[in-house]
């Protein structure tokens, strides 16, 4: 267990005024795991990295060779952008298993990714003589699998307030809790969304930004610029970029909501708030927004829509054209396939015709030479006197020839 006061120690959270102390309990991979499991978690994420950042496993094929016998078969690998490996599992084996094996590699790190096993939430009117340390040993006397607990603070200042967040692991639907002979009611906690003061993007805060710096005034790669007027780059209308109050942050919103209460991926949940959000905005620029947009922003609409309708009227016959070509090629792919099963058919024929063309010639040579013997013999060259061992070749050297197998004839033995 470690308890900090992050003011004036901890980079990360001086920038971050709300909090004020922080106690993170320092529980295993393999812990936090079984925690999750037990707790209604149905997976749990290990990011795998090292100490120059990338997975030392990048490799299809590698990673298949390290972690394919130790993982079961419904266990996903994945890499995220900043080359980094995910594992997603099931199963605490698994979690053991490839713990266990990252651990033993040098440089190598593993943590297991705390959004999707915790759930957040707020007690409020805890009074501010009871330190963090103290609820964290309370909730441990209970069983409850608290990850992290979070005094907050008057904004501004290092005084503390009665309220408090708790991270505990798993899927918990609490509505109170008990802290010493207190009962609690609590809340459910649902963070803002990140958003960079230097680039402006959201999912990330400015301490661990790389991109350039954009201009909140007008969205320009430039410090915050003063004789334009003010106008958000993302949604066009009069407030700066970080502004609470923009469409895009309240979708950021809506996105965060979904995440935590449906528990899906971001990604999804991105899906399908930007589907309704479409629908919305289609909605929303048909009726009220209308009625106060100028006559030339309509005609500019109208003249962006025929755009619209021309591009996609030119694009109907070209995806006509690559459905053609996908049948087509599916027919190739037909054809080739039959020529190459005939083309392997006939190498195979090939072969055989080689090796009888070789096993008669074979046999014609020896009938050659067995006429020439003969004929010198027997013929061209009669022996006088059938004198044994007076020519090269005897009667005997003939009784030598052989058939060999076949229908070969062998030559001398
Ligand atoms: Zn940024
Ligand atoms: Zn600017
Ligand atoms: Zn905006």
């Amino acid at each position: 267990m470690t308890k900090r006061k992050p003011e004036g120690l901890d980079e990360g959270s001086v920038k971050d005024r709300r909090i004020n102390f922080i106690h993170i309990n320092e529980i295993s991979i393999v812990d936090k795991a079984t925690a999750a499991f037990q707790n209604g978690i149905p997976y749990v994420k290990l990011c795998i990295d090292s100490t120059s950042g990338a997975s030392p496993w990048i490799k299809p094929t590698v990673i298949n060779a390290t972690f394919g016998p130790i993982t079961q078969s419904d266990d996903i690998f994945s890499i995220n952008k900043n080359k980094k490996l995910i594992f997603v599992t099931r199963h605490l084996s698994s979690v053991q298993k490839v713990t266990k094996l990252v651990n033993s590699v040098q440089n190598a790190n593993v943590r297991l990714i705390d959004t999707n096993i915790v759930t957040k939430c707020i007690i409020r009117d805890v009074d501010t003589d009871l330190f963090i340390e103290d609820i964290a040993a309370e909730l441990t006397k209970q069983s409850i699998a608290a990850s992290k607990i979070v005094r907050f603070k008057k904004k501004g200042t290092s005084e503390p307030i009665p309220i408090v967040l708790l991270e505990e692991i798993g899927r918990t639907n609490r509505s109170d809790i008990r802290i010493g002979r207190l009962i609690f009611k609590v809340y459910k906690f649902i963070e803002k969304p990140k958003l960079c003061y230097k680039c402006l993007k959201f999912g990330h805060t400015q301490i661990r930004c790389r991109n350039d710096k954009r201009c909140k005034n007008c969205g320009g790669a430039h410090n915050e610029c003063s004789d334009v007027p003010v106008k958000c780059f993302r949604c066009g209308q009069a407030h700066d970029a970080l502004s609470k109050e923009c469409s895009f942050f309240l979708i950021e919103k809506e996105i965060i909501k979904l995440v935590r209460d449906n528990d899906i991926s971001f990604n999804e949940a991105r899906k399908k708030v930007n589907s309704q959000t479409y629908a919305q905005t289609v909605r929303e620029h048909s009726s009220e927004e209308n009625s106060v947009k100028s006559g030339q922003e309509i005609a500019d609409l109208r003249e962006a829509v025929k755009e619209l309708s021309n591009i996609v009227s030119n694009l109907t016959p070209k995806v006509n054209d690559i459905a053609k070509l996908q049948e087509v090629n599916r027919q190739c792919v037909g054809r080739i396939a039959e020529i190459q099963i005939n083309l392997d058919r006939q190498v195979e024929e090939n072969i055989n015709l080689k090796k009888h063309i070789e096993i008669q010639r074979a046999t014609i040579e020896s009938l050659q030479s067995k006429i020439a013997v003969l004929e010198s013999n027997f013929e061209y060259n009669p022996i006088p006197s059938p004198i044994v061992g007076d020519d090269q070749r005897t009667l005997a050297d003939l009784n030598q020839f052989r058939v060999g197998s076949g229908g070969v004839i062998s030559d001398f033995g």
